[in-house]
């Protein structure tokens, strides 16, 4: 009794309570969030280009860039404060690269390009999945990008590892068998190629993720038959740092 009524114990259960009644007030306050939209204005719409890049201009600007890095000349553009600046206000890429996460293999520098310049996609294996499609889809519709490149290349480990546990019949552990599967179509399609499994597999890679593309419904498939957005494969030689295009479309055909 004196223990309940003592002023100590008193002083405690009051403190107690004003906190209670504190956090009640903060979630009163939060309540109308769980029910109603959130009290923000609607997002500003994302800014295009006035004038998009074709797909041919798009190509000769990464195939330049490529020469200016190869010869170590490169000119590093849009790497400065005005243009990050710039660039902060709505992005304009002039063309998508799909392309490995490897390390040795990051687009804005191989192809001299800077800020907002490249709108990027990357997984282990350059592979296509419904949110890559999905991203690539978002380049063209909405930031007026034309030109959309896969990028394979040499050595690459996403493809060895899919070789070798195919060869091996066994299977990757944890979600790497996941792009082993995905990767695995271009193993029987290399089959017919001569010389290096590594490459012809690599390069069977590029060609499917091309085609998957550019056949992707319902909106990539429109926009490349229609000519508006072009889709290209192409090899990066990590020796040398070219980047060149794959031969096509007789491989395509050939394959369907
Ligand atoms: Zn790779």
């Amino acid at each position: 009794m004196d223990l309940i009524h003592s002023p100590a114990v008193s002083r405690r259960q009051a403190l107690r309570l004003a906190a209670t009644s504190a956090l009640a007030a903060v979630v009163a306050a939060c309540r109308p969030w769980t029910k109603d939209p959130l009290p923000v204005q609607a997002p500003t719409p994302t800014l295009r280009g006035p004038e998009p890049v074709e797909g041919e201009s798009a190509l000769e600007r990464l195939v330049a860039g490529n020469a200016r890095y190869v010869a170590n000349r490169a000119q590093y553009p849009g790497h400065s404060t005005e243009r990050r600046e710039q660039v902060a206000e709505g992005q304009h890429p002039f063309a998508a690269v799909l392309c490995c996460s490897d390390s040795r293999v990051p687009p804005e520098i191989l192809f001299d390009q800077g800020l907002g310049d490249l709108f990027v996609t990357r997984v282990a294996g350059n592979v296509v999945d419904d949110e890559m499609i999905g991203s690539l889809e978002y380049a063209v519709e909405h930031l007026g990008v034309r030109l959309i490149m896969v990028l394979g290349h040499e050595r690459c480990g996403a493809v060895r590892a899919a070789l070798e546990a195919t060869l091996a019949g066994v299977e990757m552990e944890g979600h790497l068998e996941h792009l082993v599967k995905a990767i695995e179509p271009a193993i029987e399609e290399a089959q017919l190629a001569y010389g290096d499994a590594w490459e012809a597999v690599a390069a069977a890679n590029v060609e499917r993720q091309v085609t998957a593309l550019r056949h992707s419904q319902p909106i990539l498939a429109e926009l490349v038959e229609a000519g508006e957005v072009e889709v290209v494969g192409a090899r990066y030689d990590l020796d040398s740092g070219w980047v060149t295009l794959l031969e096509e479309p007789a491989a395509e055909e050939s394959h369907s």
